[in-house]
């Protein structure tokens, strides 16, 4: 690990005047995943500002009937906030889906969106990756890719995006409130994360410069008909191979609205409106959501060792579906332990 200087922020405006002026040193949340970049040796900030003691900790309602959620709200207590447990329980279901108990304790709700990409050889100094080192090249295309992108993937990178939290964001067309040297901006959760493209070393279309203050989310959080299905090697403290989160707005047996994002495939949490529009007016059936699956996947491509997620997320798909079709009760996941 290399030396760095470590500075405190006092305010917003200070966090951002601090990042404007040293373009090589980096916030500091929950430190869950900086940390550990770290240690590897694949981050090496000059400076760290901790952010930890700005005043973004709130979960409060907005005058719209939404709720906006302070940068440092910690992923445990976003789950198992009244508000969110009760009116956005399939976002409570990906948070406790993800890590640990522990881990949830320290991780925030801007470092989870921020956090990155967990593929071997971005891991792996010694090892060409061009996320890492722009213009080196990719192991992962022709290495050991089990747990990479089969969605939107470019020659230069197929990694994925590891959160479970910003699937559900994703399906709750949340915003994510920066406040940057020019002031703030809104952008739509849609266009936080990026396809790798020509430019993978780039996850997000968030400036170097600005700090994430806020996720607001929408007043509507799909509470009655949802669901967060996720696949992976153990049942816990493991990344999905595949996940899907899903939003139905149902009049008896038929499907009003529908919206549903996969996570573990792709290097943004993947949506495709075509395939949600194909549901829009439907009774709720298992053929109806096989197409639907069918549209998601129509594009998708397997590598050597990972061509079983297109099987596998078409599966998850239509069971996701059907469980959020029928009301999904409360899972073991969302029961505090008394
Ligand atoms: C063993 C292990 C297992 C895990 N399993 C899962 C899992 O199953 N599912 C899952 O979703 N996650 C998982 N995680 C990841 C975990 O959720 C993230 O590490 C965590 O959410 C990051 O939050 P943090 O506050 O600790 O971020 P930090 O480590 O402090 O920061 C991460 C990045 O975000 C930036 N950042 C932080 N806050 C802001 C802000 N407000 N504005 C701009 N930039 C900011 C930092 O500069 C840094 O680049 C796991 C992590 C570990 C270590
Ligand atoms: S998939 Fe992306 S992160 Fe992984 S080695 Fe290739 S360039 Fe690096």
């Amino acid at each position: 690990m290399i030396n760095f200087e470590y500075a405190r922020a006092n305010d917003v405006a200070d966090a951002v005047r601090q990042i404007a002026a040293d373009p090589t040193s980096k916030f500091i949340a929950g430190g869950t995943n900086l940390l550990d970049l770290m240690k590897e040796d694949v981050e090496r900030p000059a400076r760290l500002i901790d952010i930890t003691r700005l005043p973004l900790s709130d979960v409060e309602e907005t005058p719209d009937g939404g709720v906006r959620i302070g940068a440092l709200v910690p992923n445990s207590d976003l789950a198992w906030h009244p508000l969110i447990a009760q009116r956005y329980p399939m976002l409570a279901s990906a948070i406790l889906a993800g890590a640990s108990a522990q881990l949830r304790n320290m991780a925030s709700t801007g470092g989870n969106l921020m956090q990155r990409t967990r593929c071997f050889y971005f891991y792996d100094t010694v090892t060409p990756c061009n996320k890492r080192q722009p213009g080196s090249g990719c192991s992962a295309i022709a290495g050991i890719n089990r747990i990479n992108a089969i969605l939107g993937t470019s020659d230069t990178c197929i990694a994925t995006h590891p959160s479970d939290m910003c699937v559900a964001l994703a399906v709750l067309e949340a915003k994510v409130h920066v406040a940057g040297p020019g002031g703030e901006r809104v952008i739509p959760f849609a266009d936080f994360h990026r396809l790798p493209g020509d430019a993978p070393q780039r996850d997000t279309n968030l400036d170097a410069n600005e700090l994430i203050t806020a996720v607001e989310l929408p007043a509507d959080g799909f509470a009655k008909n949802y669901t967060y299905l996720k696949i992976r090697d153990r049942l816990s403290y493991a990344f999905a191979l595949v996940s899907v989160a899903v939003g139905l707005e149902m009049d008896g047996n038929t499907i009003r609205r529908a919206r549903f994002a996969l996570g573990g495939v792709a290097h943004k949490p993947w949506r495709d409106e075509a395939a949600e529009a194909g549901l829009n007016g439907k009774v709720a059936n298992p053929e109806i959501f096989e197409r639907a699956a069918g549209l998601v996947l129509r594009d998708a491509k397997g590598f050597e060792h990972n061509a079983f997620k297109i099987e596998l997320a078409r599966r998850t798909i239509v069971r996701a579906l059907i469980q959020a079709a029928h009301g999904t009760p409360q899972s073991q996941n969302n029961k505090k332990i008394a």
